[in-house]
């Protein structure tokens, strides 16, 4: 047989088979890695969104938590998975500012992944212990300054949002604080709760039922806008800090060559779920919302993603934070 035609065969067999494996799938349960801990803001929206697409894939898709190195060895794992459809990554800002901030990430972040679609924009509110003293914003701005080396300031590892919002807050006050890093904002929530670490920026997914409840003290959300869960809050703008801002948008990924049949079946899904009243209620009790269908889709996130490097790229260097 000639190479046109044994390519041409090859051919027929790769355009007949991809659409049969995508009508398949899912034959079995999808892991939806969580690059953070259990219970922190990130988990809490991979759960919301597994559970409704589990519905409508007709098999479950069960949340895996790989915390750890700021999200980057959840990242990395997805990153070497098979590209079959049943292991996909939910993760955050972090996928774009750990692509400037490590020099030596085990993937490359723009060519690893496939793209299944943005899932929702939280705000950040800065938080401190409950018994933390300053009374307000203003004042809290001129207690961290004047009190820099006593402090410790928690995040979730370099790469996190947390990372990032606590980089940008100590670049706008021009002062080095010591940072305590955990594998996610859950366990760091726990020792706010507990009062052994002094302040953190946390997504409301994580902070909205604490602040209602007193349990913590929130000090500014870190959005152009007063966010509407809390709209006594100042916002870091109104507070003189305009460059603390940042607001956490998440995708979902797939190891890049998954078929695009199968991208597509998980966008569907997640466009189902995102519409679905009960998600919309949940995120809206955590301050959030879902991102429009149209947003829901690989093209959206991917545009996303590298918009975001482009942007947080000349920051970070900035601020000269790095990471090996
Ligand atoms: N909120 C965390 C972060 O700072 C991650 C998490 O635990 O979900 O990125």
């Amino acid at each position: 047989m000639s190479v046109s035609k044994l390519l041409g065969a090859a051919c027929a067999v790769t355009l007949v088979a991809a659409p049969a494996f995508a009508q398949g799938y899912p034959e079995r349960q999808v892991t939806m890695v969580v690059p953070f801990t259990a219970g922190g803001p990130t988990d809490t929206v991979a759960r919301l969104v597994a559970e409704r697409m589990s519905a409508d894939l007709g098999k479950q898709v069960i949340v895996e938590n790989v915390g750890g190195a700021g999200g980057t060895l959840g990242a990395g794992q997805v990153a070497k998975a098979d590209p079959d459809g049943y292991t996909v990554l939910l993760h955050h800002i972090g996928m774009a500012t750990s692509d400037t901030l490590y020099r030596n990430l085990a993937y490359d972040t723009e060519n690893a992944f496939d793209y299944v679609g943005l899932v929702t924009d939280v705000p950040m509110v800065i938080v401190a212990r409950k018994d933390f003293e300053p009374a307000d914003f203003p004042a809290f701005v001129d207690y961290v300054k004047g009190h820099a080396e006593d402090l410790t300031l928690a995040n979730a590892g370099i790469g996190a949002a947390s990372h990032l919002c606590g980089m940008l807050l100590m670049q706008a006050l021009d002062v080095p604080l010591v940072t305590v890093p955990y594998k996610g904002t859950g366990p760091a929530m726990t020792d706010l709760l507990g009062g052994q670490v002094d302040f953190m920026c946390d997504q409301t997914t994580n902070t909205t039922q604490q602040i209602k409840g007193g349990t913590i003290k929130a000090y500014a959300a870190t959005t152009p806008e007063r966010l509407a869960v809390f709209p006594d809050l100042p916002t870091t703008a109104e507070g003189g800090l305009p460059e603390v801002q940042v607001s956490i948008w998440h995708g979902i990924y797939t190891p890049k060559g998954t078929p695009a049949e199968v991208n597509q079946r998980l966008s569907a899904s997640l466009q189902k779920a995102l519409a679905d009243e009960g998600v919309i209620k949940a995120m809206a009790d955590l301050g959030t919302a879902p991102v429009s269908a149209e947003e829901a889709t690989p093209e959206a996130l991917k545009a996303k993603l590298e918009s975001e490097i482009a942007r947080w790229k000349p920051v970070i260097e900035a601020a000269g934070v790095y990471a090996d």
